[in-house]
């Protein structure tokens, strides 16, 4: 039968788990750090896989806010070790993808819905941003004479923390005004967890205010579709069959692992918890799981 079933780590079955590995592509938030707390056990764990063991380590994160630049510089101040080609973020993931389809950087513009993170790895591309819009006065009234600049080819929608409903209109517009203006979203997390275990509104409530008003459907870069490992799987000529994806989301992460067809493994760091796991639809099944990656050092017994 299709359905496949999820394996507790464990003692006995660890160094044969850790062996059939080369690569360990690790989620960031829930995984090696909660908002900004590390993960007690994550440094030592990863020193461990990529000194002692040789694996091959990569990071990938649906976080829109930031570039590879700045989670490089976050994970090291951590105290753990990472090279920029390492890290893969949506936003730099949204770079790649206007590249692969060509998009006419020459003649058009891209409006953005998003912070420095993704202005700043779609500029160093050299794509043409739209961040920024003229304040308008409060009211519909006003709002509706907002003018968009008939020269935007994309519409990219993120983490935007001073996102307006000026800007939601002048999206919305572009959408439905420039015929051929795409509409891409970074990520699709409803929300994302900060300190004190409260959470925020994530880049999918914001792309699905544009989704609901455009009634468009937006291509999406982050987890869980696959653009990000294909790039990740060609670029350094990975076996799917000895690469893992550690995650703590189910809906992203582990959907992630299943749609680009390499092994999955949930930590109970996170967002997801185990009674989530329902052995029911393969897609959301993650291979492995167990309480914190620190469960992957070896065991004193
Ligand atoms: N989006 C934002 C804005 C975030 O702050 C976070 C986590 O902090 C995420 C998405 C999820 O990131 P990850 O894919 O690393 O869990
Ligand atoms: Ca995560």
């Amino acid at each position: 039968n299709l359905i496949s079933y999820s394996s507790e780590i464990n003692n006995d079955n660890k160094k044969s788990f850790i062996d059939s590995i080369d690569t360990f592509i690790f989620d960031c938030d829930g995984v090696l750090w909660i908002a900004d707390t590390i993960v007690p056990g994550a440094i030592e764990t990863l020193n461990y896989l990529r000194h002692t063991l040789g694996k091959k380590i990569l990071f990938v994160t649906n976080n829109s806010t930031k570039t590879r630049q700045q989670f490089q510089d976050k994970i090291k101040s951590f105290g753990i070790e990472c090279f920029i080609d390492e890290v893969y973020g949506s936003s730099y993931g949204a770079a790649i993808y206007l590249n692969q389809i060509n998009f006419p950087k020459d003649s058009k513009k891209v409006f953005i819905i998003g912070e420095y993170g993704l202005e700043k790895e779609l500029n160093d591309q050299n794509f043409k941003t739209i961040k920024e819009i003229n304040k308008l006065k409060d009211g519909l009234d006003s709002v509706q004479n907002t003018v968009i600049d008939k020269d935007i080819g994309a519409v990219i929608v993120g983490m935007d923390t001073q996102l307006t409903f000026q800007k939601a209109t002048y999206a919305h517009m572009c959408i439905k005004e420039i015929e051929g203006c795409l509409f891409i979203a970074t990520n699709p997390d409803s929300s994302y967890p900060v300190k004190d275990g409260k959470t925020l509104p994530g880049a999918g409530s914001i792309v699905s205010m544009i989704q609901t008003s455009t009634q468009v459907k937006p291509i999406t870069i982050g987890k869980p579709e696959t653009l990000l490992l294909d790039v990740i799987l060609k670029k350094d000529n990975l076996d799917p069959k000895r690469t893992l994806f550690v995650g703590d989301r189910l809906d992203t992460d582990i959907a992630f692992a299943f749609n680009g067809g390499i092994k999955s493994l949930l930590v109970l760091t996170g967002i997801s918890q185990l009674s989530e796991i329902n052995n029911i639809d393969s897609k959301i099944n993650p291979n492995f799981y167990t309480n914190t990656i620190a469960d992957l050092l070896p065991s004193n017994n």
